[in-house]
């Protein structure tokens, strides 16, 4: 794709619903990302050229049963768009966040260092664990580095630094609680952790994970509960504005979980929360984590919920 429609205006419906939109109105700040790879073999269904530009089609492949607007109770603003205005290209100038891409694409590799126990405070657990997949083997780590990087290409364009744990740069982990680590030590202003569930094939959607309460050794969360359940509802409101993702059905209420055996949540100091982004075993998520359309949709709303984090006041 190249970046021709970059500049589009802005859709005068839901742009999730609009081809146009879904090739590069998403990206306000600039056409980077739109160069992304091409979707995978089969994905046909965006493939409506002969309609005119400004009456294409409700696109199937998303959302084969949906109704005409993602969001059926409040109109949500377009996929791509911020919640109240375009943020601007500084906007988030001299802020610092966190994006924690779950699990890694070498774990499998080294089942010995990721399976050891480290300290979460309240008990131990795994250094870190595969993830899940897709049946046809697209890795959670995959897609959550990848959500990742778009969601980093979005955020450095408003200004952010942003801080990874892993970029593919190391041959697994690390562990969570380095995960976490390194959050606090960047101090960073806010921190979300990518993920994507592996449940049953009949449970579909997406959750926000956000911190407990818990006291117990190295783990206090007392500082950062309030600011990341900030941060987890406008983390779903943005999530599910872009993507047009339903909560989850299967786990949470209304697309959030509490959480009190996180390390990453456990020992963090600054606020953060994960997200679980759909559901890797269910044929419809899983189409959709694919395509690496819907993951540029994932990014924007992942990086529309820190840009609303870090630049509105806390009530
Ligand atoms: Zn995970």
């Amino acid at each position: 794709m190249t970046g021709t429609t970059a500049q589009h205006p802005a859709p005068r419906r839901p742009a999730l619903l609009r081809l146009s939109a879904l090739a590069c109105a998403v990206l306000p700040l600039g056409a980077a990302a739109c160069a992304g790879p091409a979707s995978p073999a089969g994905d046909t269904a965006y493939a409506a050229a002969s309609a005119p530009a400004d009456e294409l089609p409700v696109i199937p492949s998303f959302w084969p049963s949906a109704p005409a607007s993602p969001t059926a109770s409040a109109p949500a603003p377009a996929a791509g768009s911020a919640p109240a205005s375009a943020p601007a290209a500084g906007s988030l100038t001299g802020r610092t966040v966190l994006l924690d891409a779950g699990h890694n694409p070498g774990n499998s590799k080294h089942t010995t260092e990721i399976n050891r126990q480290v300290d979460i405070g309240n008990s131990r657990k795994e250094c870190d664990t595969t993830g899940t997949a897709t049946n046809a083997s697209y890795s959670e780590a995959e897609y959550s580095l990848d959500v990742s990087r778009r969601a980093r290409t979005l955020l450095e364009a408003r200004g952010a630094k942003v801080v990874f744990t892993q970029d593919g740069n190391r041959p697994w982990g690390p562990c969570i609680d380095e995960r976490a680590g390194i959050g606090n030590e960047s101090r960073v202003d806010a921190a979300v952790s990518v993920h994507a569930d592996g449940a049953a094939a009949s449970a579909s959607g997406f959750h926000v994970i956000m911190p407990a309460a818990v006291k117990a050794g190295k783990a206090d969360t007392a500082a950062i509960v309030a600011p990341s359940r900030r941060l987890g509802l406008l983390l779903r409101e943005q999530f599910k504005a872009a993507t047009g993702e339903p909560y989850a059905d299967y786990i949470g209420e209304q697309g959030l979980d509490t959480r009190s055996d996180l390390g990453g949540l456990n020992l963090s100091k600054v606020p953060k929360v994960f997200i679980e982004c759909g559901n890797m075993r269910n044929s419809g998520d899983a189409k959709r984590m694919t395509d690496p359309q819907w993951r540029q949709l994932a990014a924007q709303g992942i990086a529309d919920a820190l840009t609303a984090y870090l630049t509105t006041p806390a009530n």
